[in-house]
């Protein structure tokens, strides 16, 4: 085992949290977490089933009572007391989810940092959940609305943002006043368990977050056949989140769903140049192309197109990637490649694997919407190229695909961009920049990426119920 060597040793944790004991699963199962750099074995954690479940759920409900009666300046307090502690132990987390997740040092970092940017927005949305008088056309009643917490969630997250797509659900849901079983991936639950520690360390009390891993079938069916568990939030692959949708249909769950993208990234003949070679660089490259938002298809104009490939794999140089999270991902990228290459595409930079997962940037150009790289998340740092020739083609492009995450545009043209805000099918939509997401930022899809938002005051809202309250008078 290549445990990497922390500050703080506690942080490391090889146990579940349930009702605030760490504890083992009962189940004989076990399963290790993998270092996606090295190959070698981080640790051996066991697998919890829907037992464990259960009992996560049970404690999360006993202490639902208090925490939904706790002040919400108290919730507050504590919540900013996470964000000081995520800040405080930044280094031993980002070594613990650079070893599990592969992404560089630096990059970890900014996850944790963006990640921690919730927890301090939601503290602060935590004392801001009002409800409403509304003006009565009756003399005798009075009409208002409270705003209370939805109760018991559950939370399921994926391994490519170990830090930042846990604490995007779980600081609304501690704000909002609810409390959460969450379950992360078998492939990055060590930053998992180490936020968890460090909100028993903040003093958030004892069962208002558990953290169970494993078996996520058996997990997952328990938390959606419960009726305790009020609210489900997923955030993973389409096909996984129409199953969950599918289980909570029985219970009635409140659902929050952030599921696959397939972003455009159209480049009009007016962009700047160097900044859409930016813009680029972050919308495919961070976490090695393993990004819900990643740009999946780059449109060009045509007037564009016989220099622009060749000048973006040039700039390319000082990019650093990580590894894929593992084989099949790796895999995955290369039938993708090869689709591409066996219908035209030319491979300009890179194409080929370096050693273990470690794929190099590359970029294929004359890519077309008959390949399977424009209708599957690539998952992997592949620029896939083709081209336009007028505004109407290029959005007929970007929508013709069952997703709607994220697109980018590349335009100087004030027109255009209001133009193709009313046009194009995506619930994010970034113009002249290739970053788009911020606490302050309501984040999610459209169609089948999701239903729901992450951030901003639509965060907190999905973990709260409208109570509409009327009064009949004397
Ligand atoms: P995934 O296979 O759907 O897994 C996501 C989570 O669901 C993991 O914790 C996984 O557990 C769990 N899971 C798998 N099968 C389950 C089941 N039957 N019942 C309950 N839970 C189950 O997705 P992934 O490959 O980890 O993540 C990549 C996907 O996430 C991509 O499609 C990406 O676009 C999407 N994503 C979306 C957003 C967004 O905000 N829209 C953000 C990030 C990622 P195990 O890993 O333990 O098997």
């Amino acid at each position: 085992m290549t445990l990497p060597t922390l500050h703080n040793t506690d942080l490391l944790r090889t146990q579940w949290l349930i009702g605030g004991q760490w504890v083992p699963a009962l189940t004989e199962d076990l399963f290790t977490v993998i270092n996606p750099t090295t190959q070698a074995t981080l640790c051996t954690l066991s697998s919890c089933g829907a037992h464990e479940a259960n009992l996560a759920i049970d404690c999360a409900s006993k202490a639902l009572e208090d925490w939904k009666h706790t002040p919400a300046r108290k919730r507050a307090e504590l919540l900013y007391q996470w964000f000081e502690l995520i800040h405080e132990h930044l280094d031993d987390l980002a070594l613990l989810l650079h070893a599990e997740q592969g992404k560089p040092l630096e990059e970890a970092k900014g996850e944790l940092l963006y990640g921690a940017s919730f927890v301090r927005w939601y503290a602060a949305e935590a004392e801001r959940n009002y409800g409403r008088t509304i003006p009565s056309p009756h003399s005798d009643k009075r009409f208002f609305t409270f705003q209370r917490p939805v109760g018991v969630c559950a939370a399921i997250t994926p391994w490519n943002f170990p830090s930042a797509m846990i604490t995007r659900k779980i600081a609304p849901a501690l704000a909002a006043g609810c409390t959460v079983v969450l379950k992360p991936s078998e492939e990055t639950p060590l930053s998992a368990l180490a936020l968890a520690y460090l909100t028993l360390e903040a003093g958030i009390p004892s069962g208002v977050f558990n953290v169970i891993g494993g078996q996520a079938e058996d997990i997952g069916l328990a938390l959606t056949e419960s009726p305790t568990v009020r609210k489900l939030s997923f955030t993973g692959s389409t096909r996984v989140g129409k199953r969950l949708m599918s289980q909570s249909a029985a219970h009635v769950k409140k659902l929050s769903l952030e599921l696959g993208g397939n972003a455009a990234f159209l480049v009009f003949e007016d962009a700047s140049l160097p900044q859409t070679i930016t813009a680029l660089q972050q919308a495919k490259f961070r976490s090695s192309g393993q990004s819900c938002v990643a740009a999946n298809r780059i449109f060009i104009h045509e007037s564009l197109y016989s220099s622009f490939p060749e000048a973006f794999a040039a700039s390319l140089d000082s990019i650093q990637c990580g590894p894929l999270i593992n084989q099949k991902a790796l895999e995955k990228v290369q039938r993708l490649i090869g689709d591409a290459v066996e219908k035209g595409a030319q491979i300009l930079l890179g194409g080929e694997v370096e050693s273990g997962t470690l794929f190099p940037p590359t970029v294929l150009a004359d890519c077309t919407p008959e390949m399977d790289i424009f209708h599957e998340e690539i998952f992997g740092p592949i620029a896939a190229m083709g081209s336009f020739s007028s505004e109407e083609e290029a959005v007929q492009l970007a929508n013709g695909t069952p997703y709607g995450l994220a697109h980018y545009v590349m335009t100087q043209d004030m027109q255009r961009i209001w133009r193709l805000s009313e046009q194009l099918e995506s619930g994010l939509l970034a113009f002249n920049t290739g970053l788009l997401s911020d606490p302050a930022c309501p984040f999610g899809g459209v169609k089948c990426s999701g239903i729901g938002k992450e951030g901003g005051r639509e965060g907190i809202e999905e973990y709260l119920e409208t109570q509409y309250v009327c009064l009949g008078m004397d």
